[in-house]
């Protein structure tokens, strides 16, 4: 997989998915094709993407926080009943 493409127009090496060769200036992309590039950078999806990743990994913490707190407990309890006996 190269990064590079050569320009349709002159020959140049451009940047794959750059809208313009550099040196003649010629549109790389059709409208339909720049419209579909704009449309994936300007969409919001990686950003609640990771709310949703943030609430999971919350939501586990909380769930590990109140296992570690019931086991603690139930150490404690057995702790007290060997000192008691
Ligand atoms: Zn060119």
């Amino acid at each position: 997989m190269t990064n590079y493409s050569s320009c349709t127009s002159c020959g140049q090496t451009v940047l794959k998915g750059a809208m313009r060769c550099s040196q003649c200036g010629r549109l790389q992309k059709t409208p339909e094709e720049q419209a579909a590039l704009l449309k994936k950078i300007q969409e919001p999806k990686k950003f609640s993407i990771n709310i949703v990743k943030l609430i999971k990994i919350l939501v586990m913490f909380g769930a590990a926080w109140i296992i570690y707190a019931n086991y603690s407990n139930l150490i404690q309890e057995y702790i007290d009943r060997l000192f008691s006996n």
